[in-house]
């Protein structure tokens, strides 16, 4: 059977080494994940009870509406139901976007070091992704956003702006933002998605807060994977206009999101409590990992996010190796154009010391100096 040359060349995404794949290839037992941007933090136990609770209805089909989770979502966010659509992840939202809206042919864009998810869903889709280049502090540049879709002969259908972004870490302030949708808000020819997987997190001043309702082309897509701990579970929100959330829900599968995660889901957003916990120790954990980075005069992006890119000033094959026979797993991102970096996700404390341990191991500082890292 003949397959096509997109497909064919079609690099799949890939994911941060499990710590299963790691015990099995390096044959200890006790690695410290720090390649996925998960939560640290499992579900608060009133939830993993009501889940328990929920197990023994498992025969039955989920409600394709996710009725419950739409009034909490709607209420928490400040949205209307009918401007929300729920995927397995954000990624299937990415991917159910792209299949929509382009045909095969047309163009996306975003940024060379965005989230990767998008290039690759587009390309599934037989559609192109135009590139736009970094800043050279590592940021999208929205400026040049603007030029390509000033310049391209083809209007991109859809433009993917994640801030924070992953792998960097870094954010697009709000005069930036509110320039460019101020400039291109009002398009009824392509939409413009803000993915916000990691906005819990900022801390920031100047991280805009945008109302899509203010436009007529602007998404949300927000993740509950990262500081809601839903990773596993699987569960995305996109916030847009009614008329985009009425063609998704033409194509999406009926049962796209299970049982569990609707139920979990709607709990765990009530839990305020549970989010301000995370939130707190993310936050200043990334702090204290950035300081101890500084100090030791190890190059890494500014975070905005629950990780930190970290430049090794080298090709990162060697450090990636050595971490991981010393039990750490952290993220290469060579495919995002940064070959001399690894992404480590902010963990527990104990897990950011003994990997920041390694890390300056490794990187030749001697033990005494590394002692500096206290738990
Ligand atoms: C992790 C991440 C997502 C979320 O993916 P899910 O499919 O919801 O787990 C979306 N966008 C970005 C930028 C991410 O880093």
């Amino acid at each position: 059977m003949k397959v096509s040359s997109e497909i064919l060349n079609l690099k799949a995404y890939k994911p941060g080494m499990t710590t299963e794949e790691a015990q099995r290839k390096y044959g200890r037992t006790d690695f410290i994940k720090l390649a996925s941007n998960e939560s640290p933090f499992s579900l608060p136990d009133s939830v993993k009870k009501l889940v328990s609770e929920e197990l023994s209805k498992t025969q039955i089909y989920p409600d394709p509406t996710c009725f419950e989770l739409k009034k909490v979502w709607a209420q928490r966010f400040g949205c209307e139901e009918t401007q929300l659509v729920f995927g397995n992840g954000s990624n299937e939202l990415i991917d159910l976007l792209i299949r929509a809206f382009c045909e095969p042919g047309d163009q996306v864009l975003t940024g060379s070091g965005a989230f990767m998810a998008y290039k690759i869903c587009a390309q599934a889709a037989r559609v192109k992704t135009i590139e736009s280049p970094m800043t050279s502090d590592g940021r999208l540049n929205l400026q040049d956003f603007s030029k390509q879709l000033e310049s391209s002969w083809q209007c991109p259908k859809l433009v993917f702006i994640p801030n924070p972004n992953n792998p960097t870490g870094t954010y697009v302030p709000g005069t930036e933002l509110f320039e460019f949708l101020d400039k291109w808000g009002g398009r009824d020819d392509f939409l413009i998605v803000l993915d916000e997987a990691y906005n819990e997190f900022v801390t920031a001043p100047d991280f805009p807060k945008v109302d899509f309702k203010n436009y007529k082309n602007v998404c949300r897509l927000r993740t509950l994977s990262k500081v809601y701990g839903l990773a596993g579970l699987r569960l995305g929100g996109l916030e847009a206009p009614e008329f985009v959330i009425e063609v998704l829900d033409k194509i999406r599968n009926p049962f796209n999101v299970n049982h569990l995660a609707q139920v979990a889901a709607g709990a765990v957003l009530q839990d305020k409590a549970y989010l301000e916990k995370v939130k707190t120790h993310i936050c200043s954990e990334r702090t204290r990992v950035e300081s101890i980075l500084t100090e030791k005069e190890v190059s890494y992006l500014p975070s905005q996010a629950n990780f930190v890119l970290i430049d090794l000033k080298k090709e990162y094959t060697e450090v990636h190796e050595a971490l991981l026979k010393s039990g750490i797993i952290m993220r290469p991102v060579a495919n995002y154009g940064y070959a001399q970096h690894l992404r480590m996700t902010i963990g527990t404390k104990n897990q950011n010391t003994e990997a920041l341990n390694s890390l300056l191991n490794i990187l030749g500082h001697t033990k005494e100096e590394s002692q500096g890292v206290s738990q």
